[in-house]
């Protein structure tokens, strides 16, 4: 009894504490002796992943019929002959209930457990702003959209709702965050990122991480999916701003501005991580010891289960021709600390070459005894061998109001206001309005890719109980005030970027008429290699389309719709008003309508740096020769940084004033915390939301040229009209280290700015 309760005590101390612990080595043993018993093929197997496609009925391992079904035969080859442990996303790029996804999931687990060693398969979708995937769920603002908010708890409540109908639709492993750097306005997937600063994304990311797996990182809990960081590391850096062409990235940055969420991320407890299908410096990242094996697993101590990206085993032979055959590939990738391979088509050649590798002592069995127990670790976490599947009548939540409410809630909270001349906006209820722009009535350019297909272009037979931006305003307005003409249309069955005038001269005409211009434009969806971009000012169709509504003379509000900062420069000057969506979601257009209405107060921050021209995209992070001052002298240097919108501009219909900046000392030594406190004051008549965001400067860095500013810390307050507020925060010294060119962590003694808004102060680091 007292030994009972002495243990009772020691498990409530530090239950909580040690959940996270528990989750990796609870099964330990199991784990091991399952490993004891798992021959050569049935280790390999279980590092093999498959896309749904291989195992349905259909003419080729590439599609299926319709509707689909799974093939038995081909079910009961690849994984009963092969072992197989793992399968990822829909079949035909298509969206399934989520009674099918039971059923089709059932199936698969039903034969999976018909092998000897009776493994269940975890299978994994990406679900990166809502279920993707599954018909009717709730689907919320991208993720560039959820950082414009800097509300972390709307972050972290999206991806609880996100998990719990993900295993509605039973499934258990979710391809996401994105937490790459999106540094590049020209990158086809900145709109899967938290934006451009690493502090930012790394606290975004740990918040949604948490809200998929749960802050104890406890996935037997029925309402959890493991999350999946990626990728792996330094994605976005393409020198060439397209998808999976290479980057060249020096240690100090790779270590400063890439890898700071990554490490967030894992120490969050995050169950799993995939990798960056790019090359850096040379090397692509999947035959990468150093980043995988060094960097990953040994420094940063990560004991999850590594995934490769799309066919990027094959890639190091097809395509970067680092290996001469399929086989060494194979033996590259596993060799630098890949643990299961995305195939995803033609399963055999990775199994056959791994089996045979390990046989011929190529490829250690330790190694792939490694990968095995942590694709296990992940497994008996979930709870698979338990409840293989989840039903969705145990998920009554699915797509309520409420889950509704909070997408409409982050969208509401994303929109960015970024000009307001003469306060056009709020707009007058009985406003004569046209509407007009390709993304005006649209529900698909709304919520970008990855809705209920890849690319997005699924997204009008699913969404079709939402409004769209014109639908919105028509209900919000009166109806019988609002006008509708395209102007400009986007080639559905085209390609993203194809676009052509449509009724031009009637969206002129009609411009005339009415009040106020509501011009919707932006971007079709795109992501990865098909989004790739020649061009980054706005396609010529809209910005003509702008201008001869300009012209009109009738003010226009140009609504931008978007995935990555299109240059607007051309056409900006002209508008009154511009106010940037992201890619909202299915409540994107309500959203809008009422801030544009003035219901809703907004308070969305820029996630990026919004450049004015193509030659200048660099982001808030940058060296002070960015933006030097003119030079004395003949050779009058000089460094423009003129950004169209910079990182974190957005404005409210109300007004703040920062006062009383102060700090507990001008002082610090390593270790030591510096606080800092300032005045907010609503000094306008609405009440409003305000994002405080406090920065450093280090006056000067020996190692490596600092950069001009960081910022530290960020939160976001409500006032009512007249109220302060005393915000607080706290820094430390380790948020002042930089990394040198060997990718050390230093801290140098010297002078720091702190600036909050436009107060700053000087403090001081001390010597040792
Ligand atoms: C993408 C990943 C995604 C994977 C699985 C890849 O092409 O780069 O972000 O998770 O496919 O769908």
């Amino acid at each position: 009894m007292k030994l009972y309760s002495l243990f009772l005590g020691v498990f409530l101390l530090f239950g909580n504490f040690a959940q996270a612990q528990l989750n990796s080595t609870a099964h330990d043993q199991e784990i091991e002796s399952l490993i004891n018993k798992m021959t050569i093929e049935e280790k390999v197997g279980q590092m093999t992943q498959i896309t749904l496609d291989v195992i349905t009925k259909g003419d080729d391992i590439y599609s299926s019929y319709e509707p689909f079904e799974l093939d038995q035969d081909s079910l009961n080859k690849a994984l009963i002959d092969h072992h197989i442990g793992s399968v990822l996303n829909t079949a035909n790029n298509r969206a399934l209930t989520p009674q099918k996804w039971y059923s089709l999931i059932s199936q698969i687990q039903e034969t999976a457990l018909k092998d000897r060693l009776e493994i269940p398969v975890i299978y994994g979708v990406d679900m990166i702003h809502g279920a993707t995937y599954t018909v009717g769920a709730t689907m919320f603002p991208q993720q560039i959209g959820q950082a414009a908010t800097r509300n972390r708890d709307l972050v972290k409540r999206g991806a609880e709702i996100t998990a719990y109908e993900t295993r509605a639709s039973s499934i258990s492993w979710n391809f996401s965050p994105v937490l790459d750097l999106g540094m590049d306005p020209r990158f086809p997937r900145i709109w899967e990122s938290f934006g451009e600063d690493p502090y930012l994304i790394s606290e975004l990311g740990v918040e949604m991480i948490d809200g998929y797996e749960g802050e104890n990182n406890d996935l037997s809990n029925p309402e959890h999916v493991a999350s999946s960081l990626k990728h792996f590391l330094g994605y976005h850096a393409a020198t060439s701003g397209k998808d999976r062409t290479p980057s060249y990235i020096p240690t100090s940055a790779l270590r400063e501005y890439h890898l700071p969420s990554f490490k967030a991320a894992v120490e969050a407890g995050a169950h799993t991580i995939m990798i960056n299908s790019g090359i850096i410096n040379g090397i692509p990242v999947h035959a990468n010891k150093n980043l995988l094996t060094g960097l990953l697993k040994e420094e940063l101590n990560f004991k999850g289960l590594v995934v490769t990206d799309w066919a990027d085993i094959e890639n190091l032979h097809r395509r970067d021709r680092v290996a001469k055959d399929d086989k060494e590939a194979v033996m590259m990738a596993i060799n630098a600390g890949i643990d299961m391979s995305m195939v995803p088509y033609k399963y055999e050649v990775f199994y056959n070459s791994l089996v045979e590798l390990v046989k011929e002592g190529k490829v250690k069995e330790e190694r792939i005894d490694d990968a095995v127990r942590r694709i296990l670790r992940v497994k008996f976490a979930l709870n698979l061998f338990e409840h293989p599947t989840t039903n969705p009548k145990d998920y009554p939540d699915f797509g309520s109001k409420d889950f509704e409410n909070a997408a409409y809630e982050t969208a509401a909270e994303s929109i960015t206001l970024l000009k307001n001349e003469e306060n056009i906006l709020p707009l007058k209820k009985n406003a004569k309005i046209l509407v007009t722009g390709p993304n005006a009535n649209n529900m698909r350019t709304l919520n970008g890719a990855w809705t209920y297909s890849w690319q997005g272009e699924k997204t009008p037979e699913y969404a079709q109980d939402y409004n769209t931006i014109l639908e919105a305003l028509q209900q919000k307005g009166k109806k019988k005030n609002v006008t509708y003409v395209p102007g400009v249309s986007y080639k559905m069955d085209g390609k993203y970027y194809e676009q052509a005038p449509d009724q031009l001269e009637k969206a002129v005409s009609e411009a005339k008429k009415a009040d106020v211009v509501i011009l919707c434009l932006g971007e079709n969806t795109y992501t990865e290699k098909p989004g790739d971009l020649n061009d980054l000012y706005l396609n010529e169709h809209q910005v003509e389309l702008a201008q001869k509504i300009a012209e009109t003379g009738t003010p226009v509000i140009l609504v931008l719709n978007e995935g990555r900062p299109r240059i607007i420069s051309k056409i900006e000057p002209k508008m009154k008003a511009v106010v940037q969506t992201y890619l909202p979601g299915n409540f994107g257009g309500d959203a809008l309508a009422d801030i544009l209405f003035g219901e809703v107060n907004p308070s969305g921050k820029l996630p990026y740096t919004y450049p004015r021209y193509p030659n200048a995209t660099i982001g808030y992070i940058h060296k002070p020769s960015e933006e030097q001052k003119k030079a004395e002298g003949v050779y009058n240097y000089e460094a423009d940084y003129n950004p169209q919108y910079r990182f974190g501009d957005g404005l409210s219909y109300t007004t703040f004033k920062y006062s009383e900046l102060k700090m507990n000392t001008t002082e610090i030594g390593a270790g030591e915390k510096l606080q800092v406190s300032v005045k907010v004051t609503n000094t306008g008549d609405r009440k409003g939301k305000e994002v405080v965001e406090l920065y450093t400067s280090d006056l000067y860095a020996s190692k490596i040229t600092p950069d001009v500013k960081r910022l530290r810390r960020f939160t976001k307050i409500e006032l009512e009209p007249g109220a302060s507020k005393t915000v607080n925060f706290t820094i430390s010294t380790d948020d002042l280290k930089y990394a040198d060119q060997n990718g050390e962590s230093i801290l140098e003694a010297g002078e720091f700015k702190i600036m909050i808004k436009d107060l700053e102060e000087s403090f001081f680091v001390k010597e040792d």
